[in-house]
């Protein structure tokens, strides 16, 4: 499974996508499952973007923090629909590993912003990794998967 954004779909908040071209390269050898988790939770493109506030993805997952717009809009919700939905996905597919978009508060797998907006980064995972985390499902950055299928593992 692959944050849809990474492979070149114009799916992020500003209707651009994020196209890493060496992930795209390597993965081009075996099956990927491209999702993207704001989309399947409902939320349109383009879209104003939004923050974890009050914690991280664990937080949100247990009701006890929210996904926030830059205009206060809460988006909690759709936030935890399309992380139940890549989760049903990704237990249908058979995904093992999951390769996710960095600082994202639904995908960010190690590290997101702190939901001031002022591109402060701070530790914990998104809704979506760490959904996919708590199912068995191994989560990493592009880089981070690039370096162990460079090294072979
Ligand atoms: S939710 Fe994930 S896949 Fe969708 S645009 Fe954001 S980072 Fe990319």
């Amino acid at each position: 499974m692959v944050s849809a954004c990474l492979l070149g779909v114009p799916c992020a908040y500003d209707g651009r996508d994020r196209r890493d071209d060496r992930l795209v390269e390597i993965l081009d050898a075996g099956p990927v499952l491209p999702v993207c988790p704001e989309q399947l939770g409902g939320l349109p493109t383009p879209r104003t973007p939004a923050e974890i506030t009050g914690g991280s993805g664990a937080e949100v997952l247990e009701g006890r923090a929210q996904v926030l717009t830059a205009s206060g809009e809460d988006v909690t919700q759709q936030y935890l629909r399309g992380a139940s939905r890549v989760c049903r996905l990704a237990e249908r597919a058979g995904c093992s590993r999951a390769v996710l978009k960095p600082r994202s508060p639904a995908c960010g797998p190690d590290g997101h912003y702190d939901g001031t907006f002022t591109s402060t980064l701070i530790k914990g995972m998104g809704v979506v990794a760490q959904a996919l985390s708590e199912r068995g499902v191994s989560v990493s950055t592009p880089k981070d998967y690039q370096e162990r299928a460079t090294e072979g593992k």
